[in-house]
């Protein structure tokens, strides 16, 4: 009962299921409001991002800016990032659940809370989810970056790729390594596997930590012809 990822959420069908299982919390079981797995106090405790660097999303105090020193010094191979929230509870909890409990619930209701806060005013032409390895995606089952981003794809309009971009190294996890190990892990991770690349990309990932997977991607949509590469990340940590 906790999945029913295929069944579509509009139309009568969708009525229909609401009526049978109304909206739930999933952080502590009150009623949602709305069409959200949401309570509004839980909705009031998520840690919402606030000022941040344009080029990168590090954390940047009231009135500091515009860059941050490390864009300053090195500018990222991307063109912005745009930030959700911050990784802390309990979004890390939704998270962790989503991807190691392969609780799908937590997907959209963390991307149908995206849609509503997506910065649209210059939408990209591409939404493209950072792709796991075929041997990672066996294991799991699914990409959460690919089911957070459907829910944006949908609420907004913008085509979803999976096909454009190929994980073709494995990679240690990213978590433990330095700023320096963590990029040299990830060079030639990917591939651009078939496909034209638009002028304007949008990467979607879940957490972004030091931002050296997306910005290998970045790397490699430029070099195949993107103009601008925007990375929207669900969490900074
Ligand atoms: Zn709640
Ligand atoms: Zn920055």
């Amino acid at each position: 009962m906790e999945d029913t990822g295929k069944v579509s959420a509009g139309g009568l069908l969708g009525a229909l299921l609401r009526w049978l299982y109304p909206p739930v919390c999933l952080l502590c079981r009150a009623p949602g409001a709305g069409d959200l797995d949401l309570c509004p106090g839980c909705r009031g405790d998520l840690p919402w991002f606030g000022h941040g660097c344009p080029a990168c999303a590090r954390p940047l105090p009231p009135g500091a800016g515009p860059l941050c020193g490390a864009c300053l010094k090195r500018p990222p191979p991307f063109d912005a990032t745009h930030a959700l929230f911050h990784y802390a509870a309990p979004v890390d909890r939704l998270i962790t659940g989503l991807k190691y409990r392969g609780r799908l619930s937590h997907a959209r209701l963390l991307g149908e809370l995206w849609a509503s806060h997506a910065p649209v005013t210059d939408p990209p032409d591409l939404l493209l989810p950072v792709p796991l390895h075929p041997e990672r995606l066996r294991e799991r089952g699914f990409n959460q970056s690919l089911e957070l981003a459907r829910p944006l794809s949908r609420r907004l309009g913008i085509p979803l790729e999976t096909g454009l971009l190929q994980r073709v190294r494995p990679t240690r996890a990213q978590q433990g390594l330095k700023g320096k190990e963590r990029r040299r892990n990830v060079r030639a991770a990917f591939e651009i596997a078939a496909g034209t690349v638009p002028a304007h990309v949008a990467i979607i990932d879940d957490v972004m930590t030091t931002g050296s997977t997306v910005g290998e991607i970045a790397r490699q949509l430029k070099r195949a012809g993107a103009e601008r590469v925007e990375v929207w990340v669900l969490a900074r940590a």
